[in-house]
């Protein structure tokens, strides 16, 4: 059994056949939390954790959405609003029992959106990701991470909001497809993160970087803590090998999970088991029974 941590299979990517994608994902014993990006996908992310046990939403805004230049067809169908994190709308959705998290949110440079400075996009993004970190802390909820680009700002702006982290607090939320350095992921772990690794670990990586000898993110896989790892597609994204360039689905996180037992010289078995626990451990909510 897998848990997806990450995915979007209730975007419109999926819209001809939602149901078939999440049932196959089931019955295969994979099991996910579907993440919302705005208002719109955050709400149809609940009403899908509604009709089956075993998936799991999230409510949040994601930072490409703070901007107007910003559209995705196989996200939503209509053109999205350049949205600020709305903390009443987000908090009535979060009481929902299979709300398991806020995010994702976060900050991400690697786009520019025009007629926005650099400064003005930082600072909304940032704004964002406070106003929604607050809101999951104070309805005691983990928080999912978006992150590109950014880790030093991302991680100064943790310290700030959440200050030190404690042996036996709570897990504060997990990095989503990370793909920072060993360094950044060690100082996720001591501020109380999960690292989620997806599609992109089973990448080939720069020729360049392997000829130079740099660190790759498959180092960090080797690295992180197993008790502080979970798995992920962000599907219909980042499809990992050998189904790259296709559509991805919750399915194929049994590949990344391959990936990690390889790499790490450990059984899939043991790697299912650890990250299965981890992400009960993360999404607290999810150990708590949903009656229909
Ligand atoms: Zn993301
Ligand atoms: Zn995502």
């Amino acid at each position: 059994m897998l848990i997806d941590t990450h995915c979007h299979v209730h975007f419109n990517a999926y819209k001809d056949d939602m149901d078939d994608v999440v049932r196959s994902c089931l019955s295969e014993g994979v099991q996910m939390v579907t993440i919302g990006t705005q208002k719109d996908t955050s709400a149809n992310g609940i009403a899908l954790s509604e009709k089956y046990d075993g998936v799991w939403a999230t409510v949040g805004l994601h930072p490409s959405h703070i901007f107007a230049g910003y559209h995705d067809e196989g996200e939503v169908q209509f053109k999205p609003r350049n949205e600020t994190f709305d903390p009443e709308y987000y908090g009535n959705l979060l009481k929902h029992p299979k709300v398991v998290a806020v995010g994702e949110m976060g900050l991400d440079y690697h786009y520019a959106y025009e007629g926005v400075s650099l400064e003005e996009m930082k600072a909304k993004e940032a704004s964002a990701f406070e106003a929604g970190a607050r809101l999951a802390i104070a309805n005691d909820l983990p928080v999912v991470i978006h992150c590109r680009d950014a880790h030093e700002d991302q991680i100064a702006l943790i310290e700030k909001i959440w200050g030190a982290y404690k042996e036996g607090e709570s897990i504060r939320g997990v990095i989503h497809c990370f793909t920072g350095t060993k360094r950044d992921a060690e100082r996720y772990v001591a501020l109380g993160f999960m690292l989620a690794f997806g599609g992109t670990i089973t990448y080939p990586p720069r020729k360049s970087d392997v000829a130079a000898g740099k660190e790759l993110l498959t180092d960090v896989v080797k690295w992180a803590p197993l008790d502080r790892i979970v798995v992920e597609t962000d599907a219909p994204y980042l499809t990992p090998v050998p189904h790259r360039g296709e559509r991805n689905t919750p399915l194929n996180v049994k590949f990344v999970a391959q990936k990690i037992a390889e790499l790490r010289d450990i059984s899939l078995e043991e790697t299912a088991s650890a990250t299965t626990a981890n992400a009960r451990k993360l999404f607290r909510k999810m150990n708590t029974e949903h009656v229909r």
